[in-house]
C-alpha cells in the first residue's frame, strides 16, 4: 500500500479527523458538481442556444451519471475506511476520489471542446486540492500525467487524428486554431498547472510544518503541566504533614491527655480542629486533582458501577440517618453489566456526588438514585429535594472552586472542587454528567437538584443481573 501519510501525523487523531472531514466535504461538493453539470446542459441547450450534439449530450449524461454512482459508492464506504497508515485508509480514499474526478473532468473537457472547453480551468482547482492533501511527488506526477494527456489530445485534434467536440453556439465560427496558438495555449496551460502546484504545495508544506510545530509545542506543554502537577503534589503534601500533626496535638489536648482544659480554651481548640479539617479536606482535593491530571496511575479494570454506588451510599448511611434523609435506590436494568474504569477514580467521583447529597439535602429530605440503561451506557440519576441550584449557577457548578450563591449564603462548608473533579473523572472514562434544578421531586422552598451521569458499558462481557429491586435504605423515613 502506498504510504501517503507524513510520519509525524500517522498517530495524530486531529490529522485523520481533518482528512475524513475533507473527504466528506469532497463528496458533498461532487453532488453539487453533478447538479451543476445537468444545469449547464439544460441552460446551455434551452436558454443560451448552445447546440449540443447528441454525442455531447450522451457523453455529458454518461459522465454525470458515472460521477453520481462513484460518489454514492464512496459516500457509502467512507465511514468504513479506517486510519491505519499500512492499510487502505482515508488518505487513499482522497487520492482515489481525485483520480476519478480527474478522469471525469478529462472526458468532460474533451467532449466540450478540449482547448475550447470552458471548463478546463477546473484542472487548476484539482491541482490546488491535490497539493493540499497529497505528498508533493504524487501531485507532481498527477500534474505531469494531466498535462501529458491534455497536450497529446490537443495535438492529435489539431492534426485531425482525434475528433473535436467544441460547443456550437459558444463561438460564432468553427474555432480553427493554427499550430502556434495550440503550442502557446499548451505552454500557458502547462505553466499555470505547474506554478499552481508549486505554490499550493509550498503553502501546504508550510502549513504541515506549522502543525507539526504546534503539536510538538503541545506535547512540551503537556509535559510541563505534568511536571507542575508533580511539583504541586509534592508541595501540598509537605503542607499536609504539619497540619495533620498540629491537629493530632489539638486532639490530644481536647481528650484531656495533658490535663483538664478550660471551656473557653476548648471552644477555641474545637475551632482550630474544624479549620484544620477544612484545610486537610482542601489539600486532599488538590492532591486528587493533581493525581487525576497526571493520569499516569489510572488502572482501568472491569467493575460494576451499581455495586460501587451502593458501597458509597453505605459508607454515608449513618450520616443520612442522622439527618433523617430518606434514600431510595432504583435499579431498572434487566442485566448487570460491567464498565471499564479505574476503581479509585470512579469511587472518588461517586462518593463526591453522594457526599454532596448528605451536605445539600436538609433534615428529613429525600434522595433517589435511579440506575438504568441508556443504549450502551449505564445511567445514574441522583435526584434530591435539597437546597437546589439557582439557574444562573447551573452552568458553573462543574468549574473549579465554583460554589453556588445559595450554598455560600447558607454557610455550607466546601471548596467547590468536588464536582469539577467528578466531571473530569466521568469524561476521562468516556462518560457525561449533567445537572438540572429544580429536580422534579422538590418544592418551592427546596427545589432540589438532579445530577445525571452516563458511562459506556464495557461491551465484551455481560453477566446476568441480580434481581432488579427497589431498595430503601434501612432507617430511612
Ligand atoms: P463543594 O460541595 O465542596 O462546594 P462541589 O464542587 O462538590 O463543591 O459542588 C459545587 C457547588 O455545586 C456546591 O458549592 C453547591 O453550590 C452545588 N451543589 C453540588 N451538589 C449539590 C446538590 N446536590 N444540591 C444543591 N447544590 C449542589
Amino acid at each position: 500500500m502506498i504510504l501517503l501519510v507524513p510520519g509525524w501525523a500517522a498517530d495524530y487523531p486531529e490529522f485523520w479527523n481533518t482528512i475524513r472531514r475533507r473527504n466528506l466535504w469532497f463528496i458533498k461538493l461532487r453532488y453539487l458538481a453533478v447538479i451543476s453539470l445537468i444545469a449547464f446542459l439544460l441552460i446551455g441547450e434551452f436558454l443560451l442556444d448552445f447546440s449540443f450534439t447528441s454525442t455531447q449530450i450522451q457523453a455529458i449524461i454518461f459522465i454525470d451519471l458515472s460521477m453520481l454512482i462513484y460518489n454514492g459508492i464512496i459516500h457509502y464506504y467512507r465511514p468504513k475506511v479506517g486510519i491505519n497508515p499500512a492499510k487502505f485508509n482515508a488518505m487513499h480514499l482522497s487520492l482515489l476520489q481525485m483520480l476519478f474526478d480527474l478522469a471525469a473532468l478529462m472526458l468532460l473537457v474533451y467532449f466540450t471542446g478540449t482547448i475550447d472547453s470552458p471548463i478546463y480551468v477546473f484542472f487548476i482547482f484539482h491541482m490546488v486540492i491535490g497539493s493540499l492533501i497529497l505528498p508533493g511527488i504524487m501531485v507532481y506526477t498527477i500534474c505531469g500525467i494531466v498535462i501529458g494527456i491534455f497536450g497529446i489530445l490537443i495535438f492529435l485534434q489539431n492534426i485531425s487524428v482525434v475528433s473535436s467536440h467544441y460547443i456550437v453556439g459558444i463561438y460564432s465560427d468553427t474555432p480553427a486554431h493554427p499550430i502556434t496558438y495550440v503550442v502557446l495555449f499548451f505552454l500557458v496551460f502547462t505553466g499555470m498547472m505547474v506554478i499552481t502546484v508549486l505554490i499550493a504545495n509550498r503553502i501546504a508544506k508550510n502549513l504541515l510544518r506549522r502543525e507539526e510545530q504546534l503539536r510538538t509545542t503541545l506535547e512540551i506543554l503537556n509535559e510541563a503541566e505534568k511536571a507542575k502537577q508533580k511539583y504541586i503534589m509534592g508541595v501540598v503534601h509537605e503542607i499536609k504533614s504539619p497540619i495533620s500533626v498540629s491537629k493530632s496535638f489539638v486532639d490530644l489536648i481536647l481528650q484531656n491527655y495533658l490535663g483538664p482544659v478550660d471551656e473557653a480554651v476548648k471552644e477555641k481548640l474545637l475551632r482550630i480542629r474544624e479549620r484544620s479539617d477544612e484545610a486537610l479536606h482542601l489539600i486532599n482535593d488538590i492532591l486528587k486533582i493533581s493525581r487525576l491530571k497526571l493520569l499516569e496511575s489510572t488502572n482501568p479494570e472491569k467493575m460494576y458501577l451499581g455495586d460501587l454506588l451502593e458501597e458509597c451510599i453505605d459508607a454515608k448511611r449513618e450520616e443520612f440517618e442522622s439527618k433523617n434523609i430518606k434514600v431510595l435506590v432504583y435499579d431498572t436494568r434487566k442485566k448487570k453489566r460491567t464498565i471499564m474504569a479505574d476503581k479509585d477514580l470512579m469511587e472518588l467521583a461517586v462518593s463526591n456526588l453522594v457526599s454532596n447529597e448528605v451536605k445539600y439535602v436538609p433534615e428529613g429530605g429525600n434522595v433517589q438514585f435511579n440506575v438504568s440503561d441508556a443504549g450502551d451506557n449505564v445511567k445514574i440519576e441522583i435526584v434530591d429535594d435539597g437546597i437546589g441550584i439557582p439557574e444562573k449557577d447551573l452552568s458553573h457548578v462543574f468549574d473549579q472552586f465554583y460554589r453556588a450563591v445559595n450554598s455560600r449564603r447558607q454557610k455550607f462548608e466546601g471548596t467547590g472542587l468536588g464536582l469539577s473533579l467528578v466531571k473530569e473523572i466521568i469524561e476521562h472514562h468516556g462518560g457525561n454528567i449533567t445537572v438540572e434544578s429544580p429536580s422534579g421531586i422538590g418544592n418551592t422552598d427546596r427545589p432540589g437538584a438532579k445530577f445525571t451521569i452516563t458511562i459506556p458499558y464495557h461491551l465484551e462481557e455481560e453477566s446476568e443481573k441480580e434481581e432488579s429491586t427497589l431498595k430503601p435504605l434501612e432507617g430511612g423515613l
